[in-house]
């Protein structure tokens, strides 16, 4: 592997109505992005690039005005609330252009920050990808500690990639966001693509804070989807389940139709209306869930042959900045 450059590195920070920690977030990551420059493990043209995802609060005005004092600053905003993932996506592909090396934090400052030289001894080593993964959950309620643990079980169970406890804070190098941008589906899941690009990787672990400030911006609704979405865009074993239950249902029904007949030869009753009920309502059930998994692959289908943009920017505002292909 060839020696590598001292990387410009882009901080990548998704904001969605953050105006309570937006402004103390930009300072703490300046300071430490100057340090980093200081220190010269990365270039001077450096930079954080906000990624605004359709904000109806004072963030973008906000970003605007940092954005407008400071060239260190860029602000990406997109023309309504397209979600998380899509915000980070957009804010690498624009960021590959310039940067050596993107990272992406998230704008509460949860994730902490002093791991960022650990993301940069592993670039320098060779990685084109360094995952972030949560050392504890202790700051997390125990509703969400539980389901998330419960997910990552659930997602290795049904085949996706995706590291346990990995959040999206994550270094991913210019090859890799080159790479990343051939990939074309509408409905990204990065925790699971990426892995599954096989791209030298490596770890980094870190601590989780308290959100410095503001609410949760992920609603249960919101976490569901990203639930599904992991699972039904990175594996289609769903699918193969039902064939697998179906298979199993013809052989039970196949040995309670000898038994019937053995019972009927005896002279036996039939057998009651309890049995009866059990059995209709469990293939029902069966079925039912069946068709809603299968409806959910369809759904995806639906909406991928669509071809529909992922987001829509509105504007973008990036200052003293040089394209690396120019
Ligand atoms: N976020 C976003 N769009 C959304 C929801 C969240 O860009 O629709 C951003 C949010 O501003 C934050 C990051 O994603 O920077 C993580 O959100 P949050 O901290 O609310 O999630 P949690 O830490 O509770 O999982
Ligand atoms: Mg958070």
């Amino acid at each position: 592997m060839n020696k590598r450059h001292i990387p410009t590195l882009y901080l990548v920070v998704p904001c969605y109505n953050e105006e309570e920690v937006i402004e103390k977030t930009a300072i703490i990551l300046k300071e430490k992005m100057n340090a980093l420059m200081d220190a010269g493990r990365i270039e001077h043209d450096s930079k954080v690039l906000f990624v605004n995802d359709g904000s109806t609060d004072a963030t973008l005005r906000m970003l605007h005005d940092l954005a407008k004092k400071d060239s260190f600053y860029g602000v990406l905003s997109f023309a309504g609330n397209y979600g998380h993932q899509s915000a980070i996506l957009a804010g690498m592909m624009e960021a590959r252009f310039y940067a050596d090396a993107v990272v992406t934090i998230d704008a509460d400052l949860q994730q902490d920050i002093d791991a960022l030289e650990k993301f940069l001894d592993a670039y320098m080593a060779g990685a084109e990808v360094v995952y972030g993964v949560r050392n504890d959950r202790k700051t997390d309620g125990f509703f969400k500690k539980s389901t998330a643990t419960l997910y990552y079980k659930l997602m290795h169970a049904l085949g996706s990639g995706a590291l346990a406890n990995s959040a999206d804070y994550r270094l991913m190098s210019a090859k890799a966001l080159d790479a990343l941008s051939e990939y074309e589906e509408s409905s990204l899941f990065l925790r699971g693509l990426i892995p599954s690009m096989g791209l030298p990787s490596d770890i980094v672990y870190f601590d989780v804070k308290e959100r410095e400030a503001g609410k949760s911006k992920y609603t249960f609704g919101k976490m569901m989807t990203l639930a599904l979405d992991g699972i039904t865009s990175s594996s289609i074993r769903p699918l193969r389940m039902i064939g697998v239950i179906g298979f199993i249902t013809v052989i039970a029904a196949i040995v309670m139709v000898i038994f019937s007949i053995i019972d009927w030869a005896n002279g036996n009753a039939v057998q009651g209306y309890t049995t009866t009920l059990i059995v209709t309502l469990v293939l029902g059930g069966v079925i039912l869930v069946s068709l809603g998994v299968m409806g959910e692959y369809l759904g995806k289908t639906y909406m991928e042959t669509k071809h529909r943009p992922r987001y829509i920017v509105d504007s973008v505002v990036l200052r003293e900045c040089r394209r690396k292909d120019e």
